[in-house]
């Protein structure tokens, strides 16, 4: 991704994709100290664009690294990156990181905080598992106790036991994992939350331990306004194989079926359709 055409915003300018470097000793590359945001633009719009700023600067505030941007300003920013690629279906992703500077130790106060956003064009996440059902493996790893991570947080850190999923996933011949959690609750895949079908009603793990996704929230919504009961709850291991139907939500997921998880099996069934297909016709509104 490194060696491409185009424009990248980066503390209040835009400069050569290419360009948009950083030295070795920034903080973030030693200590984790990054959030980022994933978002998607349909049609010109990204979706839920002001709730994916606030979210960034939350996840910022929850890291002890404020960033120094408004919602208004990091909005402009993102229209002002897009029109500079000439995009207007396309992944966007902030990420705002402690710097280089005066600190090299884990404190380091007085390096600051910088953003930068970058977009480009992205098709569906899980490919063609998309709508004939994703295959997932089940990780060794759980997702940390909130004693132990700031888990609402949109944080680097939380994701190297994500990349170490996925790549175990991938090895099996699997799209992802998903996760339990420390409790060993049903927790989420690796970048994207998860949602069971039973006997018509839908259940899906509290956000207690995970990031409660944007995508997440609007297809609760979603679903209760088509009279659908949706119950926030924890989730057993053991009841995998009492559901039905399974699909993911995350904005570069979207909703995407579910077919496998280990050894249980889950139909793409008429809910899952209906839910992925009002989420398609929702963003594009
Ligand atoms: N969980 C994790 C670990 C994620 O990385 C994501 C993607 N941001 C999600 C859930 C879904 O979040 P959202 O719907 O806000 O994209």
């Amino acid at each position: 991704y490194d060696d491409r055409d185009g424009y990248i915003w980066m503390d209040g300018t835009l400069v050569d994709w290419r360009d948009a470097n950083v030295h070795i000793l920034t903080h973030a590359l030693h200590y984790a100290s990054s959030v980022f945001e994933g978002e998607r633009c349909y049609n010109g719009k990204i979706f839920k664009s002001r709730e994916h700023s606030a979210r960034l600067l939350e996840s910022g505030n929850l890291l002890d690294m404020p960033i120094p941007y408004t919602v208004d300003e990091i909005e402009a920013a993102k229209t002002e990156v897009l029109e500079a690629n000439g995009l207007k279906d396309a992944y966007v992703r902030a990420i705002a990181w402690r710097g280089a500077g005066e600190d090299m130790g884990v404190a380091a106060k007085r390096n600051k905080v910088r953003l930068a956003i970058a977009c480009w064009e992205w098709g569906a996440y899980y490919g063609d598992a998309k709508m004939q059902g994703a295959k997932l493996d089940i990780s060794k790893w759980k997702r940390p106790s909130p004693e132990t991570i700031p888990h609402a947080a949109k944080a680097a850190g939380l994701y190297m036991i994500c990349t170490m999923s996925k790549h175990a996933a991938e090895a099996k011949g699997c799209s992802d994992a998903m996760m339990y959690d420390y409790r060993g609750y049903v927790a989420e895949a690796t970048g994207a939350n998860i949602f069971f079908v039973k006997d018509g009603e839908v259940h899906t793990p509290l956000p207690d331990a995970i990031l409660n996704g944007i995508t997440r929230q609007t297809v609760i919504a979603m679903l209760q306004g088509m009279g659908i009961t949706v119950h926030e709850r924890y989730i057993e291991a053991h009841e995998l194989e009492t559901f039905s139907e399974c699909w993911l939500t995350g904005t570069a997921a979207e909703v995407t079926p579910v077919g496998q998880i280990g050894d249980y099996h889950f139909q793409v069934g008429q809910m899952t359709r209906e839910v992925a297909e009002t989420y398609e016709k929702l963003v594009r509104a």
